[in-house]
């Protein structure tokens, strides 16, 4: 009896050593994989999400001054717009920390600019001078527009970017130009869509680059502040004031006036904005309507009902006979000085 009370006991006394030693094994095991998890969460402060992808930024890109809330960069100039879009000046933003951000996503920048007629001229200054200043670093195809191919000059572009030609008919007044582009864009877009994580900027070609036009400039949809009304009150802005007109403004309506010359963002979005401009402005021309600035107009009216979520300043399109303002730290991109008489087919 004895005997077996103590086998009982034995038993017993194995099977709750049995149970701690497990619960101790189990618990140690928890621990060091929570001491795992900790050290992946740790380093998630050094991860940049992208999809189901994560990639690192480069410990160096994240050292960099304390931002400050209460203290603006700049005190001269307004760097939010009511609705909440940056207003992108120089000294607002880290350059270096953008370019970590958005070089590990893998994104492609399209351009498109049109070529058309004499306006093949400008093409060699706008290309040689994109390759120097334009999403250095990136992956970057643009796209000429041109009816003179032969003509498109030889740049050397670097690694990663590329010139893509198309042809389009000789055009006998400059504004069939203006209304194919919205056309035009649009198509580029729709081959590209099932990229929707692309960005696209849409420039004149008798324009030059200066300096620095890159990551700080992609949002959803981009506008650029004309450089000749962004001290003007609205009532000077050269909108559609005819309300006939499906790119009319009314007195009381507009946030800055927009270039024509330069608008993006990313492929669905100026895929809308294309598609839109296009129908209005072709819905006006079959009542007989042109719009006092063409698809420029079009462009006003459409970002005055879709608010831009990023707003480029003037330095972002500036003009080469204009001289620079005391706000206007950096000119980055400019229209060329030209004589309108000798390039346009019909001016
Ligand atoms: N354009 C063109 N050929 C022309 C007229 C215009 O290729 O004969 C294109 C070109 O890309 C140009 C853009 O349309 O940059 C807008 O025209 P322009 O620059 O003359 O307008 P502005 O900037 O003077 O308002
Ligand atoms: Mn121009």
């Amino acid at each position: 009896m004895i005997h077996l009370i103590n086998v009982k006991s034995l038993t017993a006394v194995l099977v709750i050593l049995g149970v701690l030693f497990l619960y101790s094994f189990l618990s140690y095991s928890r621990t060091s994989h929570q001491q795992n998890i900790t050290a992946e969460n740790r380093l998630s402060a050094d991860v940049v999400a992208v999809g189901n992808e994560f990639h690192l930024v480069a410990p160096e890109h994240l050292q960099y001054e304390q931002p400050s809330i209460v203290q603006g960069s700049r005190i001269d100039v307004v760097a939010v717009t009511p609705w909440l879009a940056p207003i992108v000046w120089e000294g607002t933003f880290n350059p270096v920390l953008l370019d970590s951000i958005y070089k590990p996503k893998n994104i492609t920048i399209i351009a498109t600019v049109f070529a058309v007629g004499k306006y093949i001229m400008f093409l060699k200054r706008f290309l040689e001078t994109a390759e120097q200043h334009f999403f250095v670093g990136f992956k970057v195809h643009i796209y000429v527009f041109t009816d003179r191919p032969n003509e498109v000059p030889p740049v050397t572009m670097a690694s990663g970017r590329r010139l893509i030609v198309r042809l389009v008919p000789t055009a006998k007044r400059w504004q069939e130009i203006s209304a194919r582009r919205m056309e035009l864009i649009q198509m580029v877009i729709e081959e590209q869509l099932p990229n929707n994580r692309n960005y696209i900027f849409c420039l004149d070609v008798d324009s030059q680059f200066h300096g620095r036009w890159g990551s700080e400039s992609l949002g959803g949809l981009v506008a650029v502040t004309h450089p000749g009304y962004y001290r003007d009150p609205r009532s000077k802005f050269p909108y559609e004031r005819r309300p006939s007109s499906r790119a009319y403004l009314a007195p009381r309506e507009g946030d800055f006036y927009y270039c024509g010359g330069a608008f993006g963002g990313l492929l669905q979005e100026v895929h809308h904005l294309a598609k839109t401009c296009r129908h209005n402005f072709e819905a006006d021309a079959q009542e007989g309507i042109e719009a006092a600035w063409q698809e420029e107009s079009h462009l006003n009216r459409y970002m005055w009902i879709n608010k831009p979520s990023k707003v480029l300043s003037p330095e972002y399109l500036w003009q080469d006979f204009k001289p620079r303002n005391p706000e206007v730290h950096i000119v980055r991109f400019s229209g060329v000085v030209k004589n309108y008489a000798d390039i346009r087919p019909n001016a």
